[in-house]
């Protein structure tokens, strides 16, 4: 298929202006939605929630089930081109809109990233010449393939195919019966059980990759987790030997030339004690560990995002400084005795190099991502002063 011109910010197109829509209405949809709107964008969002983060930013929003015959059809009347920011949004959907907008990612690779067999099977194609294996795993849908798991899977994560998401959906099995047992427990959904690794630390990769292409990658950000979800991230010189960070940051680029993706996918990845890289899962939108280069980076995330939506040129992006963000979890609304309250946001913006983001989500649940903290700084010492002070003030585990 030939190359659609790009569409250019700010140009009239049938009479309106150049409109740029994605379909779900979270707080990545909000920061894509921030990003089109600086560069002269209309945006148009499409979410089941009338009081979602980026519908309420944006300047056309439509209150639909993301399986909404019509509704889809309104976004693809609004929208002149169409990403996702919702990893579970059904492919069909995203099929429908392709048959009348470009829509980046495609339906193809969403569908692969939606299931984690589809995904370690790819990994598994692009692990040769300059590729990274998945961890050791074994796909389960029946009684019979529960049976046939070979004993080195254990112990092991039993892990849902579908649906999964900071670290729900998942159970650590030590025997074959606790195996069986949470299976069922899973309500015997298709799985797969991975070899449990032992991690000495995680990282993840964001590359964008145009219409033509041609790809770029953000550095590589090295990924602390607390109970499943991302913690803290940490962008700077030395945040891991640097042959690590060309290895996975070239294996990334390959797993979405052999997608022939486009738009921006995150890879994350573990690093073994041994010092080995396993690749971990992909997403296929902007991810929590890229929220850093908002403003540590002279091109976001989501400026990709919008850059290969919209067809327009990519470069490198360049970190001018170093960098941790610290994610803001619904917990820290709420004091030791359970009472709400709110952040010491004032004490945290004393301290240099902060920049708040807060996703206008007006109820607070535990774990639920309300935020985040990015500091920046002249050097690695001065941005790490004030992250640990911050998450002192917040009452949050301390951080290295
Ligand atoms: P996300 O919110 O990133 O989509 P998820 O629920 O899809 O999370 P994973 O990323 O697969 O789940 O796993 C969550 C975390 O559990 C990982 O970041 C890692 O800390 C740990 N983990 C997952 N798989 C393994 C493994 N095979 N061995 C050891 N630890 C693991
Ligand atoms: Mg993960």
């Amino acid at each position: 298929m030939p190359i659609p011109p790009p569409l250019l910010p700010g140009t009239l197109i049938d009479g309106r202006p150049a409109t740029l829509g994605v379909l779900g209405g979270g707080q990545l949809g909000r920061m894509f939605v921030h990003a089109a709107q600086a560069m002269g964008y209309e945006t148009a969002v499409l979410d089941p929630d009338p009081q979602s983060p980026a519908g309420r930013v944006s300047q056309h929003f439509i209150q639909a089930d993301y399986r909404d015959g019509a509704g889809l059809a309104e976004l693809a009347r609004r929208a002149h081109a169409i990403s996702t920011e919702f990893e579970n949004v059904p492919a069909d959907s995203l099929a429908q809109l392709a048959g009348t907008r470009p829509v980046a990612p495609a339906a193809a690779a969403v569908a692969i990233a939606q299931d984690r067999s589809a995904e370690k099977a790819h990994f598994a194609r692009c692990a040769g010449a300059g590729g990274v294996a998945p961890a050791a795993h074994a796909t389960i849908t029946s009684e019979a393939e529960l049976a046939a798991v070979p004993a080195t899977l254990l112990p092991g994560i039993l892990k849902t195919a579908r649906l999964g998401y900071d670290g729900k959906g998942q159970a650590r099995v030590a025997t074959r019966a606790e195996l069986a047992a949470a299976w069922q427990a899973m309500g015997r959904a298709p799985c797969v059980l991975e070899q449990r690794l032992a991690l000495a630390l995680e990282c993840s990769v964001i590359v964008a990759r145009g219409r033509d292409g041609q790809a770029v990658s953000l550095p590589v950000q090295r990924n602390l987790h607390r109970d499943g979800i991302l913690a803290v991230t940490e962008v700077h010189e030395g945040n891991l030997p640097p042959a690590l960070a060309s290895q996975a940051q070239a294996a990334t680029i390959k797993i979405a030339n052999q997608l022939d993706y486009v738009g921006v996918l995150c890879v994350e990845y573990f690093v073994l004690e041994g010092g080995a890289l396993v690749v971990n899962e992909m997403a296929p939108r902007p991810h929590n560990s890229g929220h850093y280069s908002l403003d540590a980076c002279d091109v976001s995330q989501f400026e990709l995002q919008v850059r290969t939506l919209a067809g327009l040129p990519l470069r490198a992006p360049r970190q001018h400084s170093p960098a941790i963000m610290l994610n803001l979890l619904g917990d820290l609304w709420f004091d030791a005795a359970g009472r709400p309250r709110t952040p010491p946001w004032d004490a945290l913006l004393q301290l240099p190099g902060a920049h708040l983001h807060l996703y206008g989500k007006t109820e607070a649940r535990r774990g639920r991502k309300m935020g985040h903290l990015t500091f920046t700084g002249a050097s690695t010492e001065a941005v790490r002063a004030s992250a640990r002070q911050a998450a002192a003030l917040l009452g949050m585990e301390a951080i290295g």
